[in-house]
C-alpha cells in the first residue's frame, strides 16, 4: 500500500509538498479551512530558485514563463526616483537578477491542476486546530480526524500545526502592506524598487498587459482607513511621479493591504514526530528578500525529494525527516536573516542622514558585489532525491 499524507493548507507550500509527495508514489490528501480553494494576493516574484524548484516539480521554464513575464530586478531608487544602486543590464547580472513576475492567483492554480492531475485529493472547508505528531517509527500522525504516515504542516504564518508542534507565535513587524494588480503602462518592464524612510514601494510586470505594485510601510497593528488608497496615496505624496501614477491606475475594489507578521528565526525544528513544515508555517521571514513563495517551492520539492522519495522506496521516515530539516533549516535560517538585514538597510531605515548615508555607501558598491549575493541566495538549485540505506 502507498503511504499516505496529510498536507494541512492548500497554499504555494502546501499545494507544492502534495504534487511532490504523489509524484514519489504518496497518497495524498490536502486539508484547507477555506471554502473554496484560491490565492489571495496580487504578484509574486519568482527568482531563480523559485523557478529551480517548479522545475522540479514538473513545470519548463516556458511553462513559468508562460505564467507571468520574465523580467530582472533593476535596482533601487531614492523615494524621488533618482537611482541608488543601478544593476547593470549586462548579460551575467540580468542572469544574477532575473526573475518572472506572476499573478498569485495564475502560479496558485497551475499548481493545484497539476495537484488535481497527479490524484491529490482536496478536502475544502477543513480547519485543523490541532495535531497529534505520532512517532516516526510508531504512531501514526492525526489531523482532523485523519491519520497519516506524515503530516506536512503548511498552514501559513498563523500555523495550527507549529503552534501544537512548539507553541511559537509570529510577531508584527511594525509594518503593513498595500498590493494591488493594476493595467501595466509600457514603460514597466522591470521590478523597480524605490526606498524612503520607514518605507518602500515598487511595482514589476506581471503579465504582457497587468503590473504588480506594493506600498509596504511602517504602520500600527490593526490600523484601517476608510479609504485605503486615499491613504497610500498620501502615505507616497512627494515620491516619483510613476508612484503616484501606478496608485492612480488601481480600480476600486482592487487594492488589498495585509499586515505583516514573521517568526525571527523560524521554528526550532522543522520536524517533530510524523510532522515536517513547510513554507511560512516553518519560517516566516520579512517580504523584504522576496523569498517567501520561492522557499515555500524550496521546501514543497524537497519534501518530496528528501522524505517521498526514499520512504516510498522502504527507506526510514525518522532519518528522512532528519535529512529534510538538515537540508532546509540553515538555508532558510540564512534567508531569514538576510531578509532583516535588508530590512535594516533598506524599508525599515528611518529618515533623515541615515538615509543619505545608506545611498551614499551603496552608490559604491560594486555590481559585481550585488550579483554575488544574489546568487547566494538565488543560486540554489534541487538536491538529488534521497535513496534509501
Ligand atoms: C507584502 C508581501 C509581499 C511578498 N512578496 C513576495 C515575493 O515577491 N516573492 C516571494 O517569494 N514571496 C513573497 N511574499 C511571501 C509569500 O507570499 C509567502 O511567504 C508565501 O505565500 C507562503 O506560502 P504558504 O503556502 O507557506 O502560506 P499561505 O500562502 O499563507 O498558505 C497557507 C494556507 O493554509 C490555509 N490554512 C491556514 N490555517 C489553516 C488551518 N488551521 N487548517 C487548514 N488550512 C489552513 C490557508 O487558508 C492557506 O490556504 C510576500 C509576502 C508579503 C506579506
Amino acid at each position: 500500500m502507498a503511504p499516505s499524507a496529510v498536507v494541512v493548507g492548500g497554499g504555494i507550500a502546501g499545494l507544492a509538498s502534495a504534487l511532490a509527495l504523489a509524484g514519489t508514489g504518496w497518497d495524498v490528501t490536502v486539508l484547507e479551512r477555506s471554502a473554496e480553494l484560491g490565492e489571495v494576493g496580487a504578484g509574486v516574484a519568482l527568482s531563480r530558485n523559485a523557478v529551480a524548484a517548479l522545475g522540479g516539480l514538473g513545470f519548463s521554464d516556458d511553462d513559468v514563463a508562460a505564467l507571468g513575464a520574465p523580467t530582472r530586478a533593476e535596482g533601487t531608487r531614492r523615494s524621488d526616483g533618482s537611482p541608488i544602486l543601478t544593476i547593470p543590464d549586462t548579460a551575467a547580472s540580468s542572469v544574477a537578477v532575473a526573475l518572472v513576475g506572476v499573478h498569485r492567483g495564475r502560479l496558485h492554480g497551475a499548481l493545484l491542476a497539476r495537484a488535481r492531475a497527479a490524484g491529490v485529493t482536496i478536502e475544502t472547508g477543513t480547519r485543523v486546530d490541532d495535531v497529534a505528531p505520532g512517532g516516526p517509527d510508531g504512531r501514526p500522525a492525526v489531523a482532523a480526524g485523519h491519520e497519516a504516515d506524515l503530516i506536512v504542516g503548511a498552514d501559513g504564518v498563523r500555523s495550527a500545526t507549529r503552534s501544537a508542534l512548539f507553541g511559537l507565535s509570529p510577531t508584527y513587524s511594525r509594518y503593513s502592506s498595500w498590493r494591488a494588480i493594476v493595467p501595466r503602462e509600457p514603460q514597466v518592464d522591470t521590478l523597480r524598487q524605490y526606498w524612503g524612510p520607514h518605507a518602500e514601494f515598487g511595482v514589476m510586470p506581471v503579465s504582457a498587459d497587468e503590473a504588480y505594485w506594493y506600498g509596504y510601510v511602517r504602520m500600527p497593528e490593526g490600523r484601517r482607513f476608510a479609504d485605503e488608497a486615499a491613504a497610500a496615496r498620501g502615505r507616497f505624496a512627494g515620491w516619483a511621479d510613476d508612484v503616484a501614477r501606478t496608485i492612480d491606475l488601481t480600480a476600486p475594489g482592487a487594492l488589498l493591504r495585509h499586515d505583516v507578521y514573521s517568526l525571527p528565526g523560524g521554528a526550532p525544528s522543522y520536524v517533530r514526530g510524523r510532522v515536517a513544515l513547510v513554507g511560512d508555517a516553518a519560517h516566516a521571514f520579512l517580504p523584504t528578500m522576496g523569498q517567501g513563495a520561492a522557499t515555500a517551492l524550496e521546501d514543497g520539492l524537497c519534501v518530496g525529494l528528501l522524505i517521498g522519495h526514499p520512504v516510498a522506496r522502504g527507506g526510514s521516515l525518522a532519518a528522512a525527516l532528519a535529512g529534510y530539516d538538515a537540508a532546509r533549516r540553515p538555508r532558510c535560517r540564512a534567508l531569514g536573516r538576510a531578509a532583516r538585514m535588508s530590512a535594516v538597510i533598506g524599508s525599515h531605515l528611518g529618515g533623515g542622514v541615515r538615509q543619505r548615508l545608506r545611498n551614499g555607501l551603496m552608490r559604491l558598491t560594486p555590481a559585481s558585489l550585488v550579483g554575488a549575493g544574489a546568487d547566494a541566495a538565488m543560486g540554489w538549485r534541487p538536491p538529488a532525491p534521497t535513496e534509501p540505506a
